[in-house]
């Protein structure tokens, strides 16, 4: 059986795992992630992989990274949380590690893993959006990742969807990343407990709106509070606002969400998928996606990357 690592490589930590080729996670490790200084970081990865390497005999090593990837998936063009250089990851890596590397896009490696393993398994055409701390995509057609012409398609945190709306990190203003995200959940949040709008929050955090999080409105529309309710189901307009010009395009069969927030379950999978029936092109004559919540949770970034890993094998 060939066994291959993934990396996830976060603003805070590194995580590596022996991953099998049904998507098993044999052993995982973590190790702090020098976010400031590129030959730091990459011997973090190294080293994160060579403990592995001396307990499993492994094949190949794919990196799961949030940026933009080059087409050859050796290198990282741009990364907005994260310092990489201009050298060729992969390459670099390869010599430390001493197997093949891939690299990959953190939301693409997602995508793969719940395609392969997850909540879309077996669904050639499916998109996925994770909403994390920002709102990443990735999409598979045909049964493999769309990567567009430069390697760096389905940016779907960047699409706009309100015209002068909210400045995003980006450089533009109303990106959806600014209405869907985790960050976007807690300001709006906070503004809303600071207004006398969310008298639940509000107590919940102890009577301070800058105690309120992200997490807390989520525990308390779990536990029916209107308020929290009230600020999910907003968060899910924008969102299937969104994801209605990415199906009138692309016509999926699923939509999986995935990202800390879709750890809300429920309370965000049903306001979502109401509004994006009514927003749909052709309302109750046009079949439109079916929505579901991820399986993998925080592995999958780990358990694609491994598995874009052995693919890679497998077609050399
Ligand atoms: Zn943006």
């Amino acid at each position: 059986m060939a066994l291959t690592v993934g990396v996830d490589v976060g603003g805070t930590k590194i995580a590596a795992g022996v991953v099998t080729d049904d998507g098993t996670v044999l052993e995982k490790v973590r190790h702090p992630s020098p976010a400031d200084d590129a030959d730091a970081l990459r011997r973090g990865i190294a080293a994160a992989v060579n403990e592995l390497r001396n307990r499993h005999e492994v094949d190949a090593v794919g990196v799961s990274a949030a940026g933009f990837v080059s087409a050859d998936r050796r290198s990282i063009l741009f990364a907005p949380n994260l310092v990489w250089g201009h050298d060729p990851l992969a390459d670099l890596l390869e010599k430390e590690v001493g197997s093949t590397v891939v690299v990959e896009n953190d939301a693409n490696a997602a995508a793969w893993a719940e395609h392969r393993f997850g909540a879309g398994q077996g669904v050639p055409d499916q998109l996925m959006v994770t909403l994390g701390t920002g709102v990443g995509g990735g999409l598979i057609l045909d049964g493999k990742i769309y990567r567009g012409a430069h390697g760096v398609a389905a940016e779907i945190g960047h699409i706009g969807i309100l015209r002068d709306g909210i400045r995003c990190q980006c450089g533009r203003t109303g990106c959806l990343e600014q209405y869907a995200s985790g960050r976007a959940l807690q300001r709006d949040a906070q503004i809303a407990a600071d207004a006398g709008r969310a008298p639940h929050l509000l107590a919940a955090a102890d009577g301070d709106p800058q105690r309120v999080t992200g997490a807390l409105v989520t525990q308390l529309a779990h536990e029916g509070k209107e308020d929290a309710l009230a600020l999910i189901g907003q968060l899910a307009e924008h969102l299937a606002t969104g994801i209605s010009s990415l199906v009138s395009v692309l016509d999926p069969a699923l939509v999986v969400l995935g990202g800390g927030l879709s750890e809300a379950g429920d309370v965000l999978l049903e306001p979502t998928a109401i509004a994006l029936n009514r927003d749909l092109t052709g309302g109750d004559d046009r079949p439109g996606p079916e929505l579901r919540i991820a399986a993998l949770g925080n592995d999958a970034g780990l358990i694609g990357a491994a598995d874009l890993a052995r693919e890679g094998l497998e077609s050399s």
